[in-house]
């Protein structure tokens, strides 16, 4: 009996229970042992190990040691390796993930894992060493010369300092207009940071976050120039694995002092992070839209908190959830509210009447000739449409017909250089047809414009002038967004052509005049956010424009907006470039509609062959726990029902209580998950498109 026991005790000893994450659409964690032979390593929690899973084996987050497991002894499995190379996740990084996927009520493994380079989640690792080698080998100094540092004018001054003093948790807004320098405040509250802990054993680590991958070269080059000595690492999804994973580990490591990313750095690890920033907080590539649908700034805020660090949102046009907080005095708000180089104005914003000025090819007499003077001057001019290929739809004149998708509620759309009518939302492909498909019409004609279309009419307008269009049907291959936007700065292009792609961030320098082409849509859309976005849009773009002191010859900027409805409010806003009372009336009118940010939502949607079937999983889903604070909406058909033969509906719960509705959720995907419908299902926290 007793040695038995001895027995026993000393079977205990040698093994350990690993409790690990793993990424499977389960919400558990699930345990292995691990045997602690003479000499082997104890594993840690953080630490990655290799198990067997279902038939394969994967890689997961070991997020504990359990003292034993709900498992029988005998059924419990071995993992099968510990990369105790790696230097464990750290506790802080594991909170994040655990607050993300209880917030977003998603499995732990899907929050941990997906983020993690590829090559860590293989079951052998073969480039881990070189990675760890080459991160922990001092960091090459770059000998670039230092870049300009321009002497700071006194709001970026007081700004920055601001941002550096701040201890603790301390979220500020760096509320700035287009051009007013937001770049030159995060660098130098960057640098404050860095040097006061550069000779100490952890230096501080900053994470810099922006919308685009395609903003990510002009300020990565900009902070190599400006920080000589400073190891520094971008994380996005451009990168090729072998980077990603080098970058990776040296932000793990806490080499990488400075990390540049877009959305997904958010979940690095970063164990000496004490400093946050968003540029661009309004940004809606902020938010994932599949998957784990988790906003990047609030998991930055959220993370800032958790680690009590400074975190600042950057923008001209915050979002009003932000701007909420501004108001109230949650976040403190610093403005800047010049430009910030001598003489640099912002543009004057002026509206061209479609109904007087009626557009040839979607250009008007004035912006035709605005066009023109910029050729004349040599100065750069762009134009926005967010419509990407040669027209929305095809019809036939003769008996009605259009191009609808058979797939999608949606219309195929005409890519004539590929000669092929393409859904946007399928990816469905056909051949143009030569005649109308219902009536044999031979004269089929498209309607509408997208940017393929605009192009080939400024070429006819303007042979002369050297046309780019920039959008994500000309910026496939890996490199060529990069190499386009180089050539404009280069000043290669006359007049450069694109969807939101090139309104963003872009800081450059010999353009005079922004065209936008067609901005009446979003006026009247049926998302109740669609006003706030078209006015960061515009205000954006128009921020492009005359960024460059003007030469005594150059033309003033101009933004020219090309509409049909010059007397709405929201065009008056943009003119006066004055967001503040715009987005006060805006927090109004969704207080009184009871609208985010004064209530929080989730959306439950549900796909299905039928949309009858899906409804009435939504109505049963609505029904079947109990939902006291918590306001159900009836279920509804989504605006684009039909997507890739699937219909989609939705429901739509809302409470004044987060906790509340947090509670319910967690209920509500318990009870879900019971129903075992087929229905497929998704639940999204903060939608934003709904
Ligand atoms: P924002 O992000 O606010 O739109 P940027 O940070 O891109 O603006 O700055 C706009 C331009 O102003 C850049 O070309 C930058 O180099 C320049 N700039 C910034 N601060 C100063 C300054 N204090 N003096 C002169 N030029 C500046
Ligand atoms: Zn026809
Ligand atoms: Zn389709």
């Amino acid at each position: 009996m007793l040695q038995r026991l001895l027995r026993d005790h000393i079977n205990y000893v040698k093994q350990c229970i690993l409790r690990v994450a793993i990424d499977a659409p389960l919400d558990v964690c699930f345990d292995y042992r691990w045997l602690l032979e003479d000499g082997a390593t104890v594993p840690l929690v953080g630490q990655l190990a290799l198990v067997p899973f279902g038939r394969r084996d994967v890689v997961g987050v070991i997020v504990a040691m359990a003292e034993d497991s709900e498992v029988a002894p005998d059924k419990l499995k071995a993992a099968l390796a510990v990369r105790s190379e790696l230097p464990p996740l750290s506790t802080a990084w594991l909170g994040l993930c655990t607050f993300a996927a209880d917030y977003y009520q998603r499995p732990l493994g899907e929050v941990m894992l997906p983020g993690l380079p590829k090559n860590l989640r293989a079951a052998k690792p073969t480039s881990l060493t070189r990675a760890l080698k080459k991160a922990a080998l001092p960091q090459p100094t770059h000998d670039a010369t230092p870049g300009t540092v321009h002497a700071l004018n006194p709001a970026q001054r007081d700004a920055a300092a601001a941002i550096a003093a701040a201890r603790g948790f301390a979220p500020t807004l760096l509320y700035g207009v287009t051009g007013s320098g937001k770049t030159e405040v995060y660098l130098q509250a960057a640098a404050t940071i860095l040097a006061e802990t550069g000779d100490t054993l952890n230096p501080a680590q900053i994470l810099i976050l922006v919308p685009e991958i395609n903003l990510t070269p002009q300020l990565e080059a900009n902070i190599r120039a400006r920080f000589p000595g400073v190891a520094m690492a971008t994380l996005h999804s451009g990168l090729a694995e072998g980077e990603r994973l080098s970058n990776w580990v040296a932000a793990h490591l806490g080499q990488a002092r400075i990390v540049l990313g877009t959305r997904l750095a958010i979940l690095a690890s970063l164990p000496q992070l004490k400093l946050i920033i968003i540029d661009e907080e309004h940004d809606p590539s902020y938010k994932q839209q599949e998957g784990l649908r988790y906003s990047a700034r609030d998991l930055a805020v959220w993370r800032a908190r958790q680690l009590d660090i400074p975190i600042v949102l950057g923008s001209a046009t915050p979002s009003l959830e932000t701007w909420h907080h501004a108001q109230s005095g949650r976040y403190r708000k610093l403005e800047l509210r010049e430009r910030a180089v001598k003489d640099a104005a912002l543009p004057q914003v002026l509206l061209i009447d479609m109904e007087r000025d009626k557009p040839v090819e979607g250009l008007t007499a004035c912006l035709l000739a605005a066009l023109k003077l910029r050729l004349s001057r040599g100065e750069q001019s762009l134009l926005f449409l967010n419509r990407r290929g040669y027209a929305p739809v095809v019809a036939c004149d003769a008996c009605g017909w259009i191009s609808n998708c058979s797939r999608c509620t949606a219309f195929m759309v005409l890519h004539k250089l590929d000669r092929q009518l393409r859904c946007h939302h399928c990816g469905l492909e056909q051949r143009i047809p030569r005649a109308c498909p219902t009536c044999g019409n031979v004269d089929i004609q498209p309607l509408g414009r997208g940017t393929q279309r605009v192009e080939e009419g400024l070429q006819a307008a303007f042979p002369e002038a050297r046309v780019l269009r920039i959008d994500a049907d000309s910026t496939r291959r890996k490199g060529s967004a990069q190499a386009a936007f180089d050539q404009v700065h280069r000043g290669e292009i006359d007049i450069l052509i694109g969807t939101q792609m090139v309104a963003k961030g872009h800081d450059f320098q010999n353009l005079t005049l922004v065209g936008v082409l067609n901005p009446d849509t979003a006026l009247f859309s049926q998302d109740y956010r669609a006003s706030e976005r078209l006015f960061a849009q515009l205000m954006q773009v128009a921020g492009r424009a005359g960024r460059r002191a003007r030469s005594a010859e150059g033309s003033a900027s101009e933004v020219l907006i090309q509409t049909r409805y010059p007397q709405h409010p929201l065009f008056a806003a943009v003119m006066a470039h004055d967001y503040e009372p715009f987005a006060n009336d805006l927090l109004l009118e969704r207080q009184q509609a009871g609208l985010p940010p004064f209530i929080y939502q989730a959306l439950l949607r549900a796909e299905a062959r039928e949309l009858a079937v899906a409804l009435s999983f939504l109505q049963e889903a609505a029904g079947c726990i109990e939902h006291d604070g918590i306001l159900i909406n009836d279920p509804i058909p989504m605006t684009m029902t039909r997507v890739a033969n699937v219909d989609r509906a939705q429901l739509l719960v809302e409470s004044v209580s987060r906790p509340a509705l947090q509670a319910f959720l967690k209920a509500w995907i318990a009870a879900l998950r019971a129903m075992k419908s087929r229905v497929r299902w998704s639940l999204e926290v903060d939608p934003v498109d709904i």
